[in-house]
């Protein structure tokens, strides 16, 4: 009978002794003159045992009689020498074995479990998430609030903005960085809003969110990172941002090569993710990268998805 989607065939790790679905396990071969091969692939014919491609997984099932058993036969030390030398490259090859969508959604899941399913929390205004996210580009998260709230705090409303001397609007957000380049940027915006669609007022959740990037793309210091967060924040459109963290993480699990950019990295991993996840990775992937994944030194021995990642190191 055909496995049902929700219900993985379960295999045990022969080094942890724990039950995981087989997407999640190395397998193992007996090869020609019996020794121990690694199968990337899962698909080699022949006897077989599986493993969490963990080193620690790795070490303990080298000691195990589980592991010997397994094959049916007591292994000699020469059948498994080759094992701890070759590991790194065949844990790599197991990796990227595993079909990209697969190990997103496996990705998504894990972080769920570790982090809990972030959910939309529904509508926001688009204007004042506009404007909120470009001042949060080449700064962080602390000092785009601060300069937002002196901007609104400064002014009574976005007319009251687009009217003033840009030189005020400045001064106003300093905190963020780039304060005349953004005061600029946010004046052209506001007055482009104005203009196209005669008030300072933005509806885009009736509207597809690929035309919405379309027409919000045209305009100066609006990238598809900042249209796609509006989409997802006030609209909760299924669209993916990709923004510093999300970026290094998407680079460092291998799903787009280091020179990738951001605009690019957007473009290969929305196909990926799982249809209505945006969100939720988005927002655990940015939890990911505060806490675990951070820029220097991350923290792989804690992180919920490092037998996913070829960059996991110490695990
Ligand atoms: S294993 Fe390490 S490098 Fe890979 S995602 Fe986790 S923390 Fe980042």
């Amino acid at each position: 009978m055909p496995k049902s989607k929700g219900n993985p065939a379960m295999r045990t790790c022969v080094g942890c002794g724990r039950r995981r679905p087989t997407c999640e396990l190395m397998r193992l071969t007996l090869a020609h003159g019996t020794r121990v091969a690694f199968d990337a692939t899962g698909k080699q014919p022949g006897r077989g045992a599986h493993l969490c491609p963990r080193p620690d997984c790795l070490k303990s099932a080298l000691q195990r009689r589980a592991f010997q058993r397994a094959f049916r036969q007591t292994l000699s030390p020469a059948a498994t020498d080759a094992l701890p030398a070759s590991f790194p490259a065949a844990r790599l090859a197991w990796i990227t074995a595993r079909p990209p969508r697969q190990r997103v959604a496996r990705i998504t899941t894990q972080l769920e479990a570790f982090f809990g399913e972030p959910r939309w929390q529904g509508p926001e205004d688009a204007l004042d998430i506009l404007i909120l996210t470009v001042l949060s580009q080449s700064t962080n998260d602390r000092n785009r609030d601060i300069a937002y709230q002196r901007l609104r705090t400064a002014f009574p409303d976005w007319e009251a903005v687009a009217a003033a001397p840009a030189q005020a609007v400045a001064d106003a957000i300093r905190p963020a960085g780039l304060a005349n380049q953004k005061s600029l940027r946010i004046q052209e915006i506001l007055r482009w809003v104005q203009d196209t669609y005669g008030a300072l007022a933005l509806d885009l959740c009736t509207q597809p969110p690929g035309r919405v990037e379309e027409t919000f793309l045209q305009l100066k210091g609006v990238g598809i990172k900042t249209i796609s967060v509006v989409l997802m924040v006030c609209c909760g459109a299924d669209v993916f941002p990709v923004d510093t963290h999300v970026h290094r993480i998407c680079q460092r699990l291998g799903f787009v090569p280091q020179g990738y950019t951001a605009e690019k990295t957007h473009a290969a991993m929305q196909p990926l993710v799982p249809a209505g996840k945006s969100y939720s990775l988005h927002m655990n992937f940015l939890r990911l990268g505060r806490s675990i994944c951070r820029a220097r030194s991350p923290q792989c021995p804690e992180c919920p998805v490092s037998i996913w990642c070829p960059a996991a190191q110490n695990i």
